[in-house]
């Protein structure tokens, strides 16, 4: 069994600059009078290229961090920084990619991917190019002119993220983007991702309830707990995934199968608490 000694705490990486920095977030709801804590004290280091997934049971504030960072949301406490400067506002270098693709129906997928560049001015020629280029990454090269109703659910998520890498963000937030997916769906999408992660090497912050998931993709895993939303650990995931290939294998590994049952440990002791 993997002990959690063997997992440094905070982990940093060595040579890599921190574009993002989270430090001391704190969030308060206030519904009906009442006051609802749903961060306290989070703080973390995004760099670039990682590929982090936050993992945590429903409602540790998973999402309300989520959007703190997008820039949606106003942290009751702390500060987000991207390079240095306080992030307070959406803003182009930050990607957000929903639950929901959120296409634009009366576009077809090329015009979606275009769709952001073109409201900043960029000309036609530059757009198509651009375009192009991330739908051929996302494998949707061949569906360029169709409309979002005749695309499957994972096509259209995968249009959805050549959007968002259209606009070449710094950091793409993923708010448990596979979720709505069926589980086949779901395991070629998780296969996608990382490809394109390795191919991009943007900074991926990867919200997910679903630790199988979090081990697939993430090489850094954030487990938060509930009451008030806080980040509990963090680790460097032990599992060795295959540049190319066979990615269902990664589930054979004994660091799988043993880590696995060390965060669903962590998480199960966050919901019980509340029984
Ligand atoms: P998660 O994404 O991990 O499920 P959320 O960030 O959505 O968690 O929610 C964290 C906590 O904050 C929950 O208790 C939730 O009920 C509460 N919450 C979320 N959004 C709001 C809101 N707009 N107003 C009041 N409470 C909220
Ligand atoms: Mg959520």
């Amino acid at each position: 069994m993997i002990q959690p000694a063997r997992m440094p705490l905070f982990l940093k990486q060595e040579g890599t600059e921190s574009n993002i920095i989270l430090k001391n977030i704190s969030l308060t709801y206030n519904q009906s009078g009442k006051d609802i804590r749903a961060l306290e004290n989070v703080n973390l280091q995004l760099y670039s290229n990682d590929f982090v997934c936050v993992l945590g049971p429903s409602g540790c504030g998973k999402s309300s961090l989520l959007n703190i960072i997008a820039g949606y949301l106003t942290p009751s406490e702390g500060t987000v920084f991207i390079d240095g400067s306080p992030h307070t506002n959406p803003d182009p270098q930050v990607g957000v990619v929903f639950q929901q693709p959120n296409l634009l129906p009366w576009l077809n997928i090329e015009k979606n991917v275009e769709f952001g560049l073109k409201m900043k001015g960029m000309t036609k020629g530059r757009r198509v190019e651009i375009a192009s280029h991330y739908l051929e990454l996302v494998s949707l090269k061949d569906y360029a002119k169709l409309y979002p109703h005749q695309l499957s659910g994972g096509m259209k998520q995968r249009a959805a993220i050549a959007r968002t890498l259209a606009a070449n963000p710094k950091i793409i937030l993923l708010d448990e983007p596979f979720s709505a997916l069926d589980a086949l769906t779901r395991e070629k999408m998780q296969k996608h991702l990382y490809f394109i992660w390795q191919q991009t090497q943007k900074c991926l912050f990867f919200i997910t309830h679903d630790v199988d998931e979090a081990l697939l993709l993430g090489d850094r895993i954030i487990v938060m707990h509930s009451n008030p939303g806080r980040i509990v650990r963090e680790y460097k995931n032990p599992v060795a995934r295959p540049k190319e290939g066979d990615f269902r294998s990664i589930r054979l590994q004994k660091e799988f199968f043993e880590m696995r049952e060390y965060l669903i440990d962590q998480i199960q002791e966050d919901d019980e608490k509340d029984e």
